[in-house]
């Protein structure tokens, strides 16, 4: 990249430096700030004085030391090479950069976001002569074993195939010229670079149709989120977000994961970047890494990179979701962004907006979850691809009133409640059934009516159960449940059922892991058929201890530990059984059943 020396630093304030001189600058433009080439971005411009966020440590720096333009604004490498890397939140590949300069990264220190040197097999799909436009797949490298990436014509490029090179090839080998209706020759590589500002361009955006299924109950049971959604989960310490997003990973129905962690302390991210490399893809047995892209920051890296990293991770998202893949971006913590995002403000002394954010933060927002979504792919084929985000949020001592919870909650259309509570009965996952939501639930019902045609009408009722619960719980509290009539007490075995032998999963069980939609499907109907006949033969004079303390019920409840094709078979004899064994129940019936 070539560098042209411009201006001159007259202010240092933390990440924020102040340049002048800075004629021919643009907005978002990348400068290399001092003789030390820290990196950083212009983020206000006056004049000819830039505002700039350095995502490098500016201790040391002083006014009068030279600023150096690079034109071009912030942008991500994309190409093969992406899968299984750990970067920083400027796509530094953090193994490459320690190991050039030990654990406390070096400033100014550069590295190639892909490697250049590595060869790929690459499998052209077009023709020399053939038309092409952008999005269109020109070929295809393997990856990783499990992933194809597909090289698409950058945006904003089309016109006719005039050479194609197939073969082993570096990513920096020209593999194809195209033509343009100018005459214009474009000479592509393997990869290109996307401002990280910028959404890539789709054609088309969809509302999700289709669950992001995850294995999760209480996730996919009563708070789904849509393949392209979006959802929120808070994670006091302790509640289980590290957990639920290890499972997200492995088990959501998605091709690739971005994961990108704005650590809040130093160990935290340290603990991802121990742990993700060990986790396996169930669905493969090779390492999740295999599909997975890392973006870490530490709490000790400068705070202008935490609030790059989110860009730099849905960007690489989005190009995953422009070769068709199902892509689920998980963001932990976004109010380490938005604290990132409030420092920057302060030192700009913009003013500011509710608890010292500024006033942009729901935009910035908002416009981080747009780029979320289901969508028909550039190109002359139609194909989709979704992209899904999931962002954590941890608002100080959990309070939901927190402006950057208020903000996500405006715009995100599923939200967790992670409950400490909750993981402190260790219940988990702790997702609170009373206090989450999903606005995608009934989206789904197709789906589920065509798959599993009963589960929409069962899930309604679990829940009603559940929130009958909650509202006799304040009763139970004052009296104790012995006071409550029959029915009433069957409606709280069923909700204990509910809780205990369906929401709650273990992640660390080898079967319970994963829960199929169809496991859940069944599970759920064996709890409620038991709650119906229990309450048919309640209500025709069967005591209630022996209802409660029948043994069928202990079936039920370890079903979920029995791998699915026997699960499924012994929810059926169950589901058979149920009638003749609460019928038996009956007083009067005694003996007169066969
Ligand atoms: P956080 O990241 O919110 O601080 P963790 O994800 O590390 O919390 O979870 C804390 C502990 O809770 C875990 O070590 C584990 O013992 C338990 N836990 C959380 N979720 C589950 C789960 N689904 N199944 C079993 N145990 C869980």
């Amino acid at each position: 990249m070539s560098e042209e020396k411009i201006g001159r630093i007259v202010k240092v304030s933390g990440p924020l430096v102040v340049a002048e001189n800075m004629t021919g600058a643009k907005m978002y433009d990348v400068v290399r700030v001092s003789d030390k080439h820290l990196v950083g971005e212009i983020i206000e411009l006056v004049g000819d004085t830039a505002s700039i966020q350095v995502y490098e440590e500016t201790g040391g720096l002083g006014p009068g030391e030279p600023v150096y333009l690079v034109n071009m604004p912030l942008s991500v490498e994309l190409g093969p090479g992406l899968l299984t890397s750990i970067y920083d939140g400027i796509q530094r590949p953090l193994d490459i950069i320690v190991d050039k300069t030990g654990d406390f990264i070096t400033r100014g220190v550069t590295a190639d976001p892909l490697p250049k040197d590595k060869k790929w097999d690459f499998v052209p799909k077009v023709e020399e002569g053939q038309k092409v436009t952008s999005g269109d797949i020109i070929g295809t490298v393997q990856e990783t074993v499990i992933i194809e990436h597909r090289i698409p014509v950058p945006p904003g490029i089309s016109g006719m195939v005039e050479k194609i090179e197939s073969g082993e090839h570096t990513i920096e080998d020209i593999i194809c010229v195209i033509k343009d209706d100018e005459g214009k020759e474009h000479k592509l590589k393997m990869y290109h670079r996307w401002p990280a500002r910028t959404g890539r361009p789709y054609k088309k955006k969809y509302l999700p149709e289709m669950p992001l299924l995850t294995g999760q109950r209480p996730i996919d049971t009563f708070f789904p989120v849509g393949k392209g959604g979006t959802a929120c989960v808070p994670g006091p310490f302790g509640s289980g977000k590290t957990v639920i997003q290890h499972q997200l990973a492995k088990w959501a129905d998605a091709d690739v994961i971005i994961y990108v962690g704005c650590g809040e302390r130093g160990n935290e991210m340290t603990d991802v970047l121990n742990e993700f490399p060990e986790l396996k893809d169930p669905k493969t047995g090779e390492p999740l890494m295999l599909r997975t892209v890392l973006i870490a920051n530490t709490s000790n890296m400068p705070v202008a990179a935490r609030e790059a990293s989110v860009y730099t991770g849905i960007t690489i998202a989005e190009y995953f979701r422009d070769m068709g893949y199902s892509v689920a971006l998980m963001a932990d913590s976004t109010s380490r962004w938005a604290e990132a995002m409030r420092e920057i403000s302060g030192r700009l002394e913009e003013m500011p907006g509710e608890e010292g954010y500024p006033a942009y933060l729901g935009r910035r927002i908002a416009e981080f979850y747009e780029r979320a979504g289901w969508v028909e792919n550039m190109g002359t084929e139609t194909t989709t691809g979704a992209l899904t985000v999931i962002g954590a949020v941890s608002p100080p001592g959990g309070d939901l009133a927190d402006p950057v919870v208020q903000a996500t909650l405006r715009v995100v259309r599923v939200f967790w409640s992670l409950e400490a509570e909750l993981a402190y009965q260790r219940h988990y996952p702790a997702i609170s059934w009373i206090n989450s939501y999903s606005l995608y639930g009934k989206v789904f019902d197709d789906f589920y009516r065509k798959n599993y045609p009963e589960f929409p009408a069962n899930r309604d009722k679990a829940m009603a159960i559940l929130q009958t619960e909650a509202e006799l719980s304040e009763i139970v509290k004052l009296v104790g449940a012995e006071a409550l009539d029959p029915s009433d007490r069957l409606t709280l075995e069923a909700a204990r059922s509910i809780r205990e032998d369906y929401l709650q999963q273990d992640a660390f069980h080898e079967v319970d892991t994963y829960c199929s939609a169809k496991k859940q499907d069944m599970m759920l109907k064996a709890i409620l058929e038991f709650e119906e006949e229990a309450r048919k033969a309640l209500e025709r004079g069967a005591p209630f201890d022996k209802i409660e303390s029948h043994p069928i019920r202990e079936e039920i409840a370890r079903v979920k530990y029995v791998e699915e094709k026997e699960a499924l078979k012994r929810i059926d004899s169950i589901i058979e059984r149920l009638p003749k064994a609460m019928t038996e129940l009956v007083p009067e019936e005694v003996g007169t059943s066969t």
